[in-house]
């Protein structure tokens, strides 16, 4: 591949998305292996090159292009979330073609939808069943609906929370045909505050949403999942958690200390638990359901699932970013690349600063360059206060101000994205 890679840059050909490229070089291959294979073998000849030219120039004029993050957020939501893994990127190519999404190889009959992913996701969180929709706004959202319509949810007041758009819980409580039953204050609640409000029949289920893109810090207080959970048992009602960013690997990840994982959710005692599949995950977009067998299978039932569900090549991409989490804790930080980059050292930065210096200086050979500290943030919702010490190139050019210096940089091929940092433009290297 290597030497096709620079064979293609001889030939000048486009190489806005190195992505972009791979894909069609091994596409090209394989029609390549089937012409052998059917008897009518080969080269790697100017036909061969003229059908990847040919490909590559409709790819790269999509307006979604492959851009460069230097922007030092991790999962920047304007900029697609996580980036994915090649094996994600490979698993949805194959499944763009026929692909057995709804069908059973053994039976010849139709088969679960997503099967595959669901089956990784319990082993991997230790749920007894798993389903799969749109976007974790979605997973909620059909949660509320299957569980709660024309009832009540309990909430509380601290977590009522607007995660950007129009997504504000109290308008999705809405929209799934329920009524809010707020307790507690701003700053605290109690599990007492929940034990009173679950005294009303009409209540259908209690909800935490992780508070994600904000803190209230000083004189505040919850009760624990556990006690939570342990309550809505004793009053037979579903205790659904919105944990937002859903650490499946990774916990021990600088900027992650303060989340909780999947699991621990799952052992303290959630009946459902749902989560991003873009966020720390580190995959496509996708809204995550695990839980108890009964209640994930009243989400599968109801209507709203058949309007929210996702697409194979997206449920491709999503089971095999949970085979890399599958393979353990340690491989899944090296190959997931929301949280390879999560993981980089300063050491780590410094090495790969030259050839972004290189990179930089080949848009425009008037740059300066400097190395300086900075710090990156993990993105998305998860640990917004955090900051993870990370190295960044300083860049200065006579007569440009650094405000002007981003939008030129924004508008370049391929487009990089930088910040302003202490009056310069500045290109963090753990997200480049
Ligand atoms: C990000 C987030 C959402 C929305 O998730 P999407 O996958 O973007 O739909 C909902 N709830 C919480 C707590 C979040 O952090």
């Amino acid at each position: 591949m290597n030497r096709l890679f620079e064979e293609a840059a001889r030939r000048g050909l486009p190489t806005v998305s190195q992505e972009a490229l791979r894909l069609c070089l091994s596409r090209a291959l394989d029609r390549l292996r089937q012409d052998c294979l059917a008897g009518t073998p080969r080269e790697l000849d100017e036909a061969f090159w003229q059908e990847i030219t040919d490909a590559l120039h409709v790819v790269p004029a999509i307006s979604l292009q492959e851009v460069r993050n230097g922007t030092g957020v991790v999962l920047h939501t304007n900029l697609g979330r996580a980036p994915w893994a090649p094996e994600a990127v490979a698993a949805a190519a194959q499944a763009a073609q026929a692909t057995p999404v709804e069908m059973d190889l053994q039976t010849g009959k139709r088969g679960r939808r997503g099967a595959g992913g669901e089956d990784a996701l319990t082993a991997l969180t230790g749920a007894e069943a798993a389903f799969m929709v749109n976007n974790n706004a979605s997973a909620v959202l059909l949660a509320l609906f299957a569980l709660a319509r024309g009832q009540k949810v309990i909430v509380a007041r601290g977590e009522l929370v607007e995660i950007g758009g129009s997504y504000r819980m109290p308008e999705v409580v809405k929209a799934a045909g329920a009524t809010m039953l707020e307790v507690g204050t701003t700053n605290r609640v109690h599990l007492h505050d929940y034990e009173e409000a679950l005294a009303d029949p009409d209540v259908a289920c209690v909800f935490k949403a992780h508070t994600s893109n904000f803190r209230v810090e000083g004189f505040t207080g919850e009760p624990s999942v556990e006690e939570l959970a342990a309550l809505c048992k004793k009053h037979a009602v579903p205790f659904v958690y919105d944990i937002g960013s859903g650490i499946l690997c990774g916990a021990e990840l600088p900027g992650l200390a303060k989340e909780s994982t999947v699991r621990s959710a799952v052992e303290g005692g959630c009946d459902l638990v749902t989560f991003s599949g873009d966020k720390l995950l580190g995959g496509p977009q996708a809204g995550l359901i695990v839980g108890a067998r009964p209640l994930v299978e009243k989400l599968r039932r109801c209507m709203l699932a058949r309007c929210l569900r996702l697409d194979k090549t997206l449920l491709a991409a999503l089971e095999a970013t949970l085979a890399l989490h599958a393979l353990g804790e340690e491989e899944a930080r090296c190959r997931v690349p929301s949280l390879r980059r999560l993981g980089l050292t300063v050491d780590d930065l410094t090495a790969m600063a030259k050839e972004a210096g290189e990179f930089l200086l080949h848009v425009d050979s008037d740059f300066e360059l400097e190395t300086v500290s900075c710090a990156s943030k993990v993105g998305s919702g998860a640990s917004p206060t955090e900051e993870i010490p990370s190295l960044g190139l300083k860049i200065i050019k006579k007569g440009t101000s650094a405000e002007g210096l981003v939008a030129l940089l924004r508008q370049g091929t391929p487009p990089i994205f930088a910040r302003v940092q202490d009056g310069a433009a500045l290109v963090d290297l753990r997200t480049w």
